[in-house]
């Protein structure tokens, strides 16, 4: 890394008023100004001597200057973006650090697949640079407005590159479907036979993509491309981020197939299916109590119910931002409880390893 890149986190937040600010500094009291170099140490002075022996102002302007253009000091603020859904503002986050200010379109405790943005955040987009969508229902019908109002801007699909999966559902009968066996290409046929293009929730394929870590490396390389095109200045500094973002996942990945080692094809129930990549991604099996995004049918219930007894399964999994009713009918049936995991939690991470643990526990 130059000696440039690396007065730049100290320098490139500086807006132009702040530069000239910095300039009647110079002007005004020199040896302000000299120590606030020293410290930065950009050229690698010994501090001793350039205390001593101070540069003329004239060299000293025109030494910053020349780094303040070469830094891109002239820009700017923090870049506006907006995502879907919380776990998403970690990721930008975590690549974007302080160069980016995000804010999220799903309010806590909102679905991501029925959420009508608010009038404020759509004076907010019209000044926004980036939307990172992430293929949540909502986007279908509003990413469409929001770009027309906001030709300026960029709408980054987080989930190009990602194998989606159908959406689980029960689908219990009793002409031999055999629960245990949760074979990936018998649920492709499923799809097929039941025509997704009618499934009322989320169209074809399912959208919980973040809920995977593999699946978030691929979200973060998107993020990635896209703060590196909107603002090539600080192309290493995303990379950096980017790279320690990918270290971070890695680590919660391995911890978390560390977890489940020895529990490949373990069932767990949940009323609303969120997990479908997360129990992919460790060998899970996931059985919603959901019907193709609606409350099952009393007959519907009755299978799941029964297939809770046989599995002995005894904990039902909510979300905070769906009703708690029908799962707690079938924790009473199994003599079971309902346990609440937040799918839409911010500390993304944290809340995965808290998840897992939670799952460890009740696999035990
Ligand atoms: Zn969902």
């Amino acid at each position: 890394m130059s000696r440039v890149s690396e007065l730049d986190t100290g320098l490139h937040r500086y807006d132009v008023k702040r530069v000239f600010e910095m300039k009647s500094l110079i002007i005004g009291r020199g040896y302000k100004v000299a120590t606030h170099i020293e410290n930065k140490n950009p050229y690698g002075f010994k501090p001793g001597r350039f205390c001593m022996a101070p540069f003329s102002l004239k060299t000293i302007i025109i030494v910053l200057l020349s780094l303040l253009i070469q830094n891109n000091v002239f820009a700017k603020d923090p870049l506006q973006v907006f995502v879907s859904i919380a776990p998403q503002e970690y990721f930008v986050e975590q690549i974007g650090k302080d160069l980016v200010d995000v804010q999220v379109m799903v309010q806590a405790g909102a679905s991501p697949h029925t959420y009508e943005p608010k009038p404020l955040q759509m004076t907010g987009l019209s000044k926004a640079e980036i939307y990172f969508a992430v293929g949540v229902t909502f986007e279908n019908a509003w990413l469409k407005k929001i770009s027309s109002f906001n030709p300026n801007l960029m709408i980054v699909h987080t989930e190009k590159n990602i194998q989606k999966i159908p959406m689980a559902a029960h689908h219990h009968n009793d002409n031999g479907h055999k629960h245990g066996e949760n074979n990936h290409q018998e649920e492709e046929t499923h799809g097929k036979e039941h025509d997704y293009d009618h499934h009322p929730h989320d169209g074809i394929r399912d959208p919980h993509i973040w809920l995977s870590p593999p699946l978030v490396k691929i979200q973060a390389r998107n993020i990635l491309d896209a703060l590196q095109q909107v603002d090539p200045a600080n192309n290493s500094t995303y990379e950096a981020n980017y790279k320690d973002f990918i270290a971070e996942i890695d680590l919660l990945h391995a911890g978390l197939e560390n977890t489940f080692s020895g529990k490949e094809g373990t069932p767990f129930m949940v009323f609303h299916p969120s997990w479908g990549y997360f129990a992919k991604a460790y060998g899970l099996k996931q059985v919603p109590i959901e019907v193709e995004g609606k409350d099952p049918k009393p007959a519907q219930l009755k299978e799941i119910i029964k297939y809770a007894k046989e599995q002995g399964i005894k904990v039902i999994f909510v979300q905070p931002q769906f009703s708690f009713r029908n799962a707690e009918m079938v924790a009473k049936e199994i003599n079971g409880k309902v346990v609440s995991i937040d799918p839409l939690a911010y500390d993304w991470s944290e809340n995965l390893r808290e998840v897992a643990s939670i799952f460890g526990e009740v696999f035990k």
